[in-house]
This record gives structure tokens, sequence and C-alpha cells, in this order.
């Protein structure tokens, strides 16, 4: 399979479906896992955590990002993000300004697996997700 996930991204994918246990989402009930590979190898996970001032509610992918960033590395070679119910087909895609907070830290190829409590459903890239995006490049002179 082309699009096969390589060993390191078949362990992003673990770590996300079990980081939708972690989460803290009273109000939506609605559980999402993260996980991002670091430019040294390491995974990162995060889970959504709610707050009952909604918008104060942090995504998986952030939470992720932040552990990462927390560790020192800097780059995402890799995403994994898992939601929804099992078989349900859904595509638990990043939110808008998730697209955004990946492309801080990830190249347009960033591949970026769409998983549910089963395993992957499907990769894009973030180029796909976030098409013609603005990133750290754009400030360069
Ligand atoms: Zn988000």
């Amino acid at each position: 399979m082309e699009n096969a996930p390589k060993d390191a991204e078949r362990a992003l994918i673990e770590a996300a479906v079990a980081a939708m246990a972690k989460a803290y989402a009273p109000y939506s009930k609605f559980h999402v896992g993260a996980a991002v590979l670091g430019e040294s190898g390491r995974i990162f996970a995060g889970a959504n955590v709610e707050n009952a001032a909604y918008p104060v509610s942090n995504c998986a992918e952030a939470s992720a990002i932040a552990a990462m960033i927390f560790a020192g590395d800097r780059r995402i070679e890799a995403v994994a993000v898992a939601g929804g119910k099992t078989g349900d087909g859904t595509l638990c895609t990043p939110c808008g300004a998730c697209r955004q907070r990946l492309r801080e830290f990830g190249a347009p190829d960033l591949r970026i697996h769409i998983c549910g409590p089963e395993g992957l459903r499907r990769t894009f890239t973030l180029q796909e997700l976030l098409p013609h995006s603005f990133g750290p490049d754009n400030l360069e002179a």
C-alpha cells in the first residue's frame, strides 16, 4: 500500500488511539486523542481538555504540540488524530485552528493519519488539509 504508515507511524497511531481515553470531555462527550512524531523520534500525545467556559477548551492536537515543544522538539514529522466511535467511518480531521498549529511545525507534505478507535481510516497531507497556507516562511525576509 503506497500510503501505508511506516513503523514509527504505526506507534503514533496507537498513541493517538490510546490518548482518546485520557480526554477530559464532560460536555461534548467527544473524546479526541492526538500524537505527534517529533524530529528526535519521540512521540508526544495529547487529548482534548474541555472547560465549562467552552471557548477556553483545548484541542488534542494543541495538547500534543505543547508536550512536544516542552520536551525540546521543534519539528513534526507525522501526526495521528483519533476520534469518533468504532466503525462509524467519520473522519475526525483537525479543526481549522489546529491545521494552522500543525503548519507552524510541519512541512506541507506532513502526513496526518486520521483514525477511529479501531485504527487508521485515512491519511492526508497538511497541504491537502490546509492549501495555500501561511506559515513561518512567510515572515522570512
Ligand atoms: Zn483543533
